[in-house]
C-alpha cells in the first residue's frame, strides 16, 4: 500500500504564503479553478494580515491616547 495520497486542499496556506515548489504552485492553482472550498479559504488566509494591520494600528492609538490624557 502507499501512503495516503497528499491532501491538495491543505496547500492554500503555504500557497498564501507563497512557499509551495513552482511545481505545486502550478497544481494548486488548477485545483484552485475547481475546488470553491479552496477558494474560499484563500480569501480568508488573505484577509489575515490586514487584521493584524488593523489591530496593530488600534493598539497604537489607545497607547498615544493614554499619553495624552495624562
Ligand atoms: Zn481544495
Amino acid at each position: 500500500m502507499s501512503a495516503p495520497a497528499h491532501n491538495v486542499h491543505e496547500d492554500v496556506a503555504a500557497y498564501a504564503l507563497g512557499v509551495l515548489d513552482e511545481e505545486e504552485h502550478q497544481a494548486f492553482e488548477q485545483h484552485l479553478l475547481s475546488c470553491e472550498k479552496c477558494q474560499v479559504e484563500l480569501r480568508e488566509l488573505s484577509e489575515v494580515p490586514d487584521l493584524l494591520d488593523a489591530l496593530r494600528e488600534r493598539r497604537s492609538d489607545a497607547l498615544s491616547e493614554d499619553r495624552t490624557s495624562h
